[in-house]
Formats: structure tokens, sequence, C-alpha cells
């Protein structure tokens, strides 16, 4: 058993290009596939959210009309959510795909009823296309989707194992929190989501750990609590 029983994973972009920096790597991705299998085996019912950073980087875009922009980043987040969708399938789990607005017979619309009928299922469910709107992330879409399907925790997979007081890139002094309250992060504005995300769940009361993927088992781990990263609670 999990210590917690739904949950939504959120990865950013990256994550799934491993060294490469853009793309995807299909050996990186793997490993993360089957620490998914590990934990939906255990019971654990499993929402995934992609980022499109290994695509494209809407923001970054200076002379791109950003709604366009914001556009073909959440097109990458659906690229994005197929790919894994499909790996995880390769290892014999059952994956579907929903987005907030028609990509065809390719994937889903979004739907809570439908969703949390394929967890019970022991399917994997992707929310891919952000929120549908521009000016919005994938951060954002994250904690909606969580707080709609009423999951325990979002488990905040990053490329750094917590939230810190300053950047560790920049400052070796930096120190890092072992807790923290969602009242702390909206009001020292701490860089653990965007402030859009951060403040909706504050508001529903929806706790968060952050913690370094590349850790080995870090999925498994932070599935018992058993992480060094940041607990962010309510
Ligand atoms: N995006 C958007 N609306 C949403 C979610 C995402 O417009 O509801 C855009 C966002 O602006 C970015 C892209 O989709 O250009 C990828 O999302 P994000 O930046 O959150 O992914 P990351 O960079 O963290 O991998």
């Amino acid at each position: 058993m999990t210590k917690y029983k739904r949950i939504l994973l959120k990865l950013s972009g990256e994550a799934l290009s491993g060294d490469k920096g853009t793309g995807f790597d299909e050996e990186t991705v793997l490993k993360v596939a089957e620490q998914i299998k590990h934990i939906v085996d255990q019971g654990a019912e499993v929402e995934i959210v992609i980022g499109g950073g290994n695509f494209w980087r809407g923001r970054s875009s200076q002379n791109m009309d950003r709604t366009k922009s914001d556009q073909i980043g959440v097109m990458a987040t659906v690229m994005n959510a197929l790919y894994m969708a499909e790996i995880l399938r390769t290892i014999g789990m059952k994956a579907v795909v929903q987005t907030p607005f028609k990509v065809g017979n390719v994937t889903e619309e979004f739907s809570k009823d439908r969703a949390l009928e394929h967890l019970s299922n022991n399917t994997v469910v992707f929310f891919a296309g952000g929120t549908g709107h521009p000016y919005f992330s994938t951060d954002t879409a994250a904690a909606l989707r969580a707080i709609e399907t009423e999951c325990d925790i979002i488990l905040l997979a990053k490329n750094i194992d917590g939230v810190y007081d300053s950047d560790p890139k920049t400052n070796k002094n930096a120190s890092k929190f072992d807790t923290l309250t969602l009242t702390e992060v909206v009001e020292k504005r701490l860089q653990v989501m965007d402030l859009t995300a951060s403040i909706m769940c504050m508001e529903q009361e929806l706790p968060l750990l952050v913690f370094a993927l590349s850790e080995k088992d870090s999925i498994k781990n932070a599935m018992q609590d058993k992480i060094n990263g940041t607990f962010i609670t309510i």
C-alpha cells in the first residue's frame, strides 16, 4: 500500500528528454514509467500532467503573439502525454490522455466522471493541453485538475531536490526547506509553482511534495513520504 491513494504527478517537459534537453529519451521515460507501474500495482490512482519545455517555451518568445505562442506550447504538452502514455502501454499498463479541447479521436475530452472511472480501473490518466487557455501554465493545470478530481497530494518532480530560500546554483549558502506551508509559499513568493497554481492549492487546501526526479526510486519513495524533498502542507 502507498501512503497516498490518488495523486497527481507533475513532470516538466525536460523530464522526458534526459540529457538531450529536447525531444524524447526513451530510456529516461522508461525509468519513470517503471516506477509508475510499481505504484499503480500497489493500488495508487495516478494522474499525470507534463509541461512542454522539451519542445517549446512560449514565454521566452519575444516577437510572437503570446496567445499563438502559448497555443504551440499547449500542443507540445499533448505530444508529451501521448508519448508517455504509449511508453506506459509498452510495459503493460493502461493509459488515457484527456484534453480540455477536441483533438479528433486522438485524445478524450476532459471529464471528471470519466477520469475517475479510468482511475478506478487502474488506468493512468494524463491531463494534457494545460487548461486549454493561453496565459496559464501546466502548473496551474496540474493544480486545477488535482483539485477537481480530489487528489490527496500533488507530487512535484523537479530537477532540484526541493524548495530553497534562494537559488542554490548562484548562492552556495542557499538553504533548503524540509517543510513549508502553502501560505508561506504564497507570501514569500517561493519558486515552487507559479503563483496562480500556488494560490489555488492554498485556497483549496491541497498539499504538495517537491522532490528531485533524478533520485533513485524518487516517485516510489515520495508515495511513502520517504524522500528528502520539501513537504508543503496546507
Ligand atoms: N500553456 C498555456 N496554457 C496552459 C498550460 C500551458 O498556454 O494552460 C503553455 C505555456 O505558456 C507554455 C507551454 O504551454 O508555453 C508549456 O507549459 P509549461 O511552460 O508549463 O511547461 P514547462 O515549460 O514547465 O515544461
